[in-house]
C-alpha cells in the first residue's frame, strides 16, 4: 500500500512519528508523501522525508490556503524558502496548495494570490501540485485553466462530487481518495470511486485527519490506509493485490519515482 498523503509532522503526531511510520511499514505501506501546510511544517516534512527515507518517505512542500493571510506580505520570501527546500531530491511535489472556502480561515482573495504564486512557482521548478479544494472548485478551476497544461495535478480529498469529475480529468487531473469514502453519508464519493478510470485513482489517509470509518473520532495514522483499499477492492471488484498495484504505479509515475 501507498500513503500518497500524510501529516506525521503535524502536533497531533509528530512526537510519535518514527513509531507510526514504523507500524505503517510493518503493516504493508511502503512509501509515504508527507506534506507541508506552511514553511515550518514543510520544513519538518523535508527532515522526516530524509530521516524515514528507508521508508520510502518523501516530501511535499507549499502553503496551505489556511495559512496563506501569514504569509500575503512577504510571499516572495516565503516562497524562497520553500523553492530552496525542492533542491532536496527527497522533495516530489509542491503542496498542498489550493482554496478552501469552507473554513474561510484566510479572506478568499489572498487565497488566491497564494495559490496563483505558488502554481507560478511549481511550473518554473516543474514539479507536481498537491491541490487543497474545499467548496471552491468553481473559482479553482478557473485559475487552473491557465496551468494545468503544464502542471500534473493532484485533487487531494478529492470533493468534487461526479459534478466536477469530468473537468477535473479533462485537465488530466487525478484525485486522491482518503478515510472519508468509508463514512455512512459518502454515497456521491463512492460512486466517484466506483466510476474513476483506475488509473486516475491515488490513496491516502491525509493523517492525523479524515479517520476511516472503524476509528472514526480516533486520530488517524497512516496504517489505517488498509481500510480505503479494502473498500475501494470492493467497489472495483478487483483483489487487494491487483489494487496495490495499480495505486503503485500511478503513484511512482505521477511522482515520478524510480
Ligand atoms: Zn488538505
Ligand atoms: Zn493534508
Amino acid at each position: 500500500m501507498i500513503d500518497s498523503h500524510c501529516h506525521p509532522n503535524s502536533k497531533e503526531l509528530e512526537l510519535n512519528a518514527a513509531e507510526i511510520i514504523e507500524r505503517a511499514y510493518s503493516a504493508g505501506v511502503e512509501s509515504f508523501m508527507i506534506v507541508g501546510c506552511d514553511l515550518d511544517d514543510s520544513f519538518k516534512a523535508l527532515s522526516m522525508a530524509n530521516n524515514f527515507k528507508n521508508y520510502n518517505a518523501y516530501a511535499a512542500v507549499g502553503i496551505h490556503p489556511h495559512e496563506a493571510k501569514i504569509y500575503a506580505d512577504n510571499l516572495d520570501f516565503y516562497l524562497d524558502k520553500l523553492e530552496a527546500m525542492t533542491l532536496d531530491n527527497r522533495v516530489l511535489a509542491w503542496g498542498e496548495i489550493g482554496l478552501d472556502y469552507y473554513y474561510d480561515i484566510s479572506p478568499r482573495e489572498t487565497q488566491q494570490k497564494i495559490f496563483i504564486a505558488q502554481l507560478e512557482r511549481a511550473v518554473k521548478l516543474n514539479l507536481p501540485v498537491i491541490l487543497h479544494i474545499r467548496d471552491a472548485m468553481d473559482d479553482a478551476l478557473a485559475i487552473l485553466n491557465d496551468y494545468y497544461k503544464n502542471l500534473k495535478l493532484l485533487f487531494h480529498c478529492y470533493a468534487g462530487g461526479l459534478k466536477y469529475l469530468e473537468r477535473v480529468l479533462a485537465m488530466g487531473g487525478l484525485c486522491a481518495l482518503g478515510g472519508a469514502v468509508t463514512w455512512k453519508k459518502s454515497d456521491e464519493l463512492r460512486e466517484v470511486a466506483k466510476i474513476i478510470n483506475l488509473d486516475k485513482l491515488l490513496l491516502e489517509t491525509d493523517c492525523p485527519y479524515m479517520t476511516p470509518a472503524p476509528f472514526r473520532g480516533k486520530i488517524n495514522e497512516p496504517c489505517y490506509i488498509k481500510y480505503v483499499y479494502e473498500l475501494i477492492a470492493n467497489i472495483k471488484n478487483l483483489e487487494f493485490s491487483e489494487l496495490e498495484d495499480r495505486i503503485k504505479n500511478n503513484y511512482k509515475k505521477f511522482f515520478e519515482i524510480k
